[in-house]
């Protein structure tokens, strides 16, 4: 499998080698020269696999300059009933007749980053090991991200990782989700600032090139290649668990940020699974939806993000969206190059009256916004009928997904965190508290292990200086 650059003028790469790296040097993101095509044999073996074995069926296709013997001990050693709370990895279960809950949430973070987080910090500890390097990950949080990278990385030979977080500003269950691991590889600095200011830290230190090389600093953001294509496999679970033969289709209802997820789907379908729709649910940052909408993409400065109760997807830009249009350009660099320069100068591009606006509907994407109130309104109503719990991304893809749902296609809403991380809402809209899950009764009264620093980049580097 060789990698290309969306943008058409970076070197082919391998798997291993986009694994490590970020944005390809042409300043695309790299995609797959085309995807594998599945036959109906195929797809008719994969039905009966478990999720370890579709994940290597899966992994080895993309990854094929792994050795399959390597890969296989790597994903046996990941998914496990251990770490992810049941043998399925990522159950299903129903809400109503035809609408089902893909449970991505069950790792130990309780948010479906975990899913492909946890087999990156395998494969990362194994592709530094064979290239005898060392690596730092540096990384600023506000939440789901940074404590999903620090329990896929911990104990890990070869990688630190160095998250910064506002002090005192993340809810007491994250803050204690993060703040309680011990081992010595993870370094929590809360900085006295906002989550800006832990950014532009984070940027003023990856822009000090001595700096980075000689620290071997590096990240582990949402445009990760393996990562996406880890995402790949739970949709192919998810369409096994609820048809009975490969002649149905499925819809899937996916809460959408920087479309990571939803691009692992829209690759899914574009192997040949028999997906129907792909239905995108935004809240009240309705960046995507108004493109799929209008065919208009349109990015909002960071002063008009809204700080939504679905915070996890609260984005300006949707930072993997230019994989899928690539796919939608037909695969033209030229024009992809073109789209992205446009939205750099102008923040935005505009579709109607392209032929790609025209080829959209070919893949199968539809898409919708929700509120607060929609938020409140729908883990109401799915507690009352179904005695379930959702959490509020969760519910933004509910809320969605059944404005769309058509009769006699199942439609799978995927889980993407526990209600148990966002408990305010939670009282909000129920009025008690979520349940929490087993072995983390106690986790706000663990010890915690942290640094205060001031909002300083000479501070945060003299710290990485010291603890590496
Ligand atoms: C990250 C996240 C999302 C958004 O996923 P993308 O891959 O960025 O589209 C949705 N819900 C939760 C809980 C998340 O943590």
């Amino acid at each position: 499998m060789r990698y290309i650059s969306t943008r058409g003028a970076a070197p082919a790469a391998q798997f291993s080698d986009v694994l490590l790296g970020g944005l390809m040097s042409d300043g695309g993101l790299a995609i797959p020269e085309s995807y594998p095509q599945l036959s109906a044999t195929q797809l008719a073996q994969w039905r009966t696999l478990s999720y370890r074995e579709l994940a290597l069926e899966i992994m080895r296709l993309y990854a094929d300059d792994i050795a399959d013997a390597e890969l296989r001990r790597i994903i046996d050693a990941t998914y496990t009933a251990a770490v992810f709370r049941s043998d399925d990895i990522t159950p299903v279960r129903q809400l109503q007749p035809g609408v089902h809950i893909l449970g991505l949430s069950n790792g130990p973070t309780l948010a479906f980053k975990d899913v492909a987080m946890q087999l990156l910090g395998a494969l990362f500890e194994q592709a530094l090991a064979r290239e005898r390097r060392e690596l730092n990950i540096l990384g600023a949080t506000s939440g789901d991200t940074g404590s999903a990278a620090e329990y896929a990385m911990r104990g890990r030979r070869g990688v630190r990782v160095f998250m910064l977080s506002p002090h005192r500003r993340m809810s007491a269950f994250q803050t204690a989700q993060m703040f309680s691991l011990q081992d010595p590889n993870i370094y929590n600095i809360a900085i006295r600032g906002v989550f800006d200011d832990c950014q532009d830290i984070v940027k003023a230190v990856s822009n000090d090139l001595a700096f980075k090389t000689r620290h071997h600093i590096g990240t582990v953001n949402s445009i990760n290649w393996a990562r996406i294509v880890a995402q790949v496999v739970y949709y192919f679970k998810g369409y096994f668990a609820v048809t009975q033969s490969n002649e149905q289709q499925v819809s899937f209802a996916v809460p959408t940020g920087n479309f990571g997820n939803i691009c692992a789907g829209h690759i899914a379908r574009s192997m040949g699974l028999p997906i129907r729709n792909l239905i995108l649910a935004t809240n009240e940052n309705n960046v995507l939806d108004e493109f799929f909408r209008s065919g208009v993409y349109r990015v909002r400065p960071s002063n008009q993000v809204h700080q939504t109760s679905s915070p996890s997807m609260d984005i300006s830009k949707a930072s993997n969206f230019e994989r899928f249009v690539y796919d939608l350009t037909g695969r033209n660099a030229a024009q992809v190059r073109e789209l992205f320069h446009q939205v750099e100068r102008t923040g935005q591009f505009d579709l109607t009256r392209t032929p790609h606006h025209a080829r959209l509907a070919q893949f199968g994407f539809v898409s919708g916004a929700s509120s607060h109130a929609d938020r409140l309104e729908t883990i109401r109503r799915v507690y009352r009928d179904s005695g379930q719990m959702v959490d509020t991304h969760t519910a933004d893809g509910i809320k969605v997904g059944l404005e769309h749902q058509e009769a006699g296609v199942p439609l799978v809403c995927l889980e993407t965190a526990l209600p148990a991380k966002f408990s305010e809402t939670i009282r909000e809209a129920l009025g008690r508290d979520p349940e929490i899950p087993k072995g983390l009764e106690n986790l706000e009264h663990l010890p915690q292990r942290y640094t205060v620093l001031d909002a300083d980049v000479a501070a945060v580097k003299d710290f990485i200086t010291g603890n590496s």
